[in-house]
């Protein structure tokens, strides 16, 4: 049955509520393949792919160099497990240093890991480097943050459905409103034990929030002034999707990674995930310079499938990508024209009351209450009119295709989200 028979779309989804946990709720569509911008379901319809895996697929589907990648190391060696060397760790962690500019690069598999991995880098730090009592460090964090879902992560949630009924959760955090300064220097005025700060540079899981422009640089040298880590969780804005390399770069217009642009403001920590394989392969990672990731010996921290060689060249073909194919650029001029478009019409909307967003990252809040199935029933149509997005938090629909975009799909693409929002206007 899994290879001969092609199933419909009801088939496969009631295979899933039986045989599958029920801990998401899709969009009743089944995809089975995928190229570029585009996905197919099983009827063969295509669609627009308007979320891209949340952004795992910034160089889009199936991407054949990274595909390409993939299959060439598999045919290899895929993995070692760190007891051994393998002849790709090496060259990738070298390539992603020097690309992104760092010292040292930790690799790990999925996002939550890797912030696992930096909170436990950051406590390490606390105490070793900067004296803190032992067991006393804590670690600064955002309202409404989104960084994966462990369970010492779930422990500084405040989405009640990624919270309740995990708990004990783990101690050792405290939150600050998002995208306040004031709040983050009170904080470490009246804290000696704080590690580090872990921020989201726009919170895309609470619906693509966007900070003041500043926001990020004053944190950072709030931080700096403390003696705080500035721990930036760049799995979903990092990687070309909000017009820059990093979110941290800022309007920064350059391809690449670079030190001297004044809007660049560099982590002591940076975590990256997602676009980091071109959603290929799970493949996350935890930069720092030497005297922040040198707390870290051997035995004190390690993943069986970190650092594998399908991974390392995934991520090297996959970084290759968004360079060779100036997809930062590309996010950065397609962003700012969605934004334009739609912002033309919801100057005469009642149903749509504002876009937001950087680059290619970007939400629309819909003009009905948080508990309302006005952007399910959005998503729903935009998808019967050949668009995938998917509502986050109840009022928002967030609108992230592939960065492989190009002006004439994006333009198909505004003309099938105003079509669809034009049939729920009162
Ligand atoms: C997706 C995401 C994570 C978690 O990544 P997983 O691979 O799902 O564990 C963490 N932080 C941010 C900002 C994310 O968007």
């Amino acid at each position: 049955m899994t290879t001969v028979d092609q199933l419909t779309s009801q088939e496969a989804i009631a295979l899933e509520d039986k045989h599958g946990a029920h801990n998401y709720h899709p969009l009743p569509v089944v995809l089975k393949r995928g190229e570029g911008v585009y996905v197919w379901d099983v009827e063969d319809k295509k669609y627009y792919d308007f979320l891209s895996a949340y952004s795992a697929v910034n160089q889009g589907h199936c991407h054949p160099a990274i595909v390409g990648a993939m299959t060439k190391q598999a045919e290899v060696l895929t993995l070692t497990s760190r007891a051994f060397h393998n002849d790709v760790l090496g060259r990738y962690e070298k390539y992603a240093t020097e690309y992104f500019g760092f010292d040292k690069l930790l690799p790990m598999n999925t996002g939550a890991e890797a912030v696992e991995t930096a909170i436990k880098i950051a406590r390490k730090w606390a105490y070793e480097e900067k004296g803190v009592p032992e067991q006393d460090a804590q670690i600064i964090v955002c309202e409404n943050n989104f960084h994966g879902r462990t369970t010492t992560i779930i422990s500084f949630s405040n989405d009640e459905d990624a919270r309740k009924n995990f708990g004990p959760y783990t101690p050792g955090f405290i939150k600050i409103p998002y995208d306040d300064t004031e709040a983050l220097e009170k904080a470490l005025k009246e804290n000696d034990n704080i590690a580090g700060f872990l921020v989201e540079p726009i919170q895309g899981e609470a619906g693509v929030y966007t900070p003041s422009d500043d926001f990020i640089k004053k944190s950072q040298a709030i931080c700096k002034a403390h003696n705080v880590l500035f721990i930036a969780d760049e799995i979903q804005t990092g990687i070309a999707r909000t017009g820059a390399l990093l979110a941290v770069c800022g309007n920064c217009t350059c391809e690449g990674h670079c030190e001297q642009q004044e809007t660049y403001t560099r982590p002591d920590i940076l975590i990256l995930g997602k676009a980091l394989s071109g959603g290929a392969y799970p493949v996350s990672a935890v930069l720092a310079d030497d005297p922040v990731m040198n707390v870290i010996k051997p035995g004190q921290h390690g993943s069986t499938f970190g650092g594998n060689p399908v991974a390392g060249a995934v991520a090297m073909a996959a970084l290759d990508v968004v360079k060779d194919e100036k997809l930062a650029q590309n996010a950065r001029v397609l962003g700012e024209l969605f934004r334009k478009k739609l912002n033309e019409y919801i100057e005469g909307s009642s149903i749509v009351n504002l876009v937001r967003g950087r680059g290619l990252l970007n939400a629309i809040v819909i003009n009905d209450s948080e508990d309302s199935s006005t952007a399910w029933d959005i998503c729903m149509a935009l998808k019967e009119n050949g668009l995938l997005a998917k509502p986050t938090h109840g009022n928002i629909i967030r609108f992230a295709p592939p960065l492989v975009m190009n002006e004439a799909q994006l333009l198909d693409c505004v003309a099938i989200i105003i079509k669809t929002l034009k049939a729920f206007e009162k």
